[in-house]
């Protein structure tokens, strides 16, 4: 249990920690900043918190645990913005989707005495916005912690026990071993998804429209994936570059193999790397990471 959870950015994430933290009392208070007055307002409509400003510094005075919900992109900002108001001892964290940057941008700015500790839930939608959060989101999800050498483990140690009282599994691992993992379950994918989508914002009209009409569970799922937030994922590629390039590299050349079996009609080669595919499909539903509902059952998940 905490004093006072300062929440910085009341989005999908960020609210849906409010509502789950409140649902079970992990935190006496809760206070929430973020950065445009109508979003504040929203999240005071919603009932989301016990304190609302716009000024970060204040939401985390006295707070003994401070998460950052923003997009990636300000959190040295708002680090920069918090730090001279942060008590000793606090835990502070973050949701962020990409790790080496975050701690690159936020670790220098840290006071001595205030523990940081980087997280990224593996859980989310398509939507944002403070009304979009609910507080089921994190249940059965992962949330990996990339604390660094020389963290306090008794810090550690009680924010993995908050997140584990909102329903989710708790990994600690490299930042960098984060990054790596995540480019390739997440990020590429959801480039990928936008890449699809985008073809098909230039094809004709007439097609367009055809496409639109006739979309089947394998396009309609990528769009699902491509109304993902803009600017949440701008960040994250422009954060994640390496791995997101390393494994862009791959999977260009496994597409160019694929391209190459289509022209040749190697079928052989073709249903062999189908089968493999379809394994590790099966490997992911027997991992209790998704359903086999033939819609995909993909609520909740990142
Ligand atoms: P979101 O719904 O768009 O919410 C972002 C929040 O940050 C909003 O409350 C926004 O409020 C606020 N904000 C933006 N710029 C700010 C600034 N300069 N100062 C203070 N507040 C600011 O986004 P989200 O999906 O919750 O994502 C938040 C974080 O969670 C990101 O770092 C993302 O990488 C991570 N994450 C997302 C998902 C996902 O699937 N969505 C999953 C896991 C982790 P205003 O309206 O006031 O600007």
């Amino acid at each position: 249990m905490f004093e006072k959870l300062a929440l910085i950015g009341i989005g999908l994430i960020g609210s849906s920690i409010a509502r789950a933290a409140r649902q079970k009392g992990l935190a006496r208070t809760i206070a929430i900043s973020t950065r445009k007055p109508e979003t504040l307002a929203e999240a005071r409509e919603l009932g989301l918190g016990d304190f609302y400003t716009l000024d970060a510094a204040e939401a985390v005075r006295d707070a003994d645990l401070v998460i950052l919900c923003t997009p990636v992109g300000v959190y040295g900002a708002v680090m920069a913005q918090i730090a001279g108001a942060l008590a000793p001892g606090a835990i502070v964290s973050d949701v962020g989707s990409v790790k080496q940057a975050v701690i690159k941008a936020v670790a220098p700015l840290v006071p001595p005495g205030v523990h940081f500790i980087p997280g990224h839930p593996i859980a989310g939608t398509e939507h944002s916005g403070p009304a979009s959060g609910f507080p089921e989101l994190f249940v059965g999800r992962w949330c990996v912690l990339t604390p660094e050498a020389g963290a306090d483990p008794a810090a550690v140690e009680k924010l993995s026990g908050f997140w584990r009282e909102l329903g989710s599994k708790v990994e600690a691992m490299s930042a960098e071993h984060h990054d790596l993992v995540l480019a390739i379950t997440s990020h590429v994918p959801h480039l990928v998804a936008y890449n699809i989508v985008g073809t098909v914002a230039d094809l004709e009209a007439d097609t367009q429209s055809e496409v639109i009409k006739f979309s089947a569970s394998g396009f309609r799922d990528f769009t699902r994936i491509a109304a993902s937030d803009p600017t949440m994922w701008r960040d994250v590629f422009l954060h994640n570059r390496e791995a997101t390039l390393d494994i862009l590299g791959r999977f260009a050349e496994e597409l160019f193999v694929l391209q190459r079996a289509i022209r040749m009609g190697d079928g052989q080669h073709l249903h062999d790397y189908f089968t493999r595919t379809r394994a590790i499909r099966r490997g992911i539903i027997e991992a209790g990471q998704d359903t086999a509902a033939p819609d995909f059952g993909r609520a909740g998940k990142e």
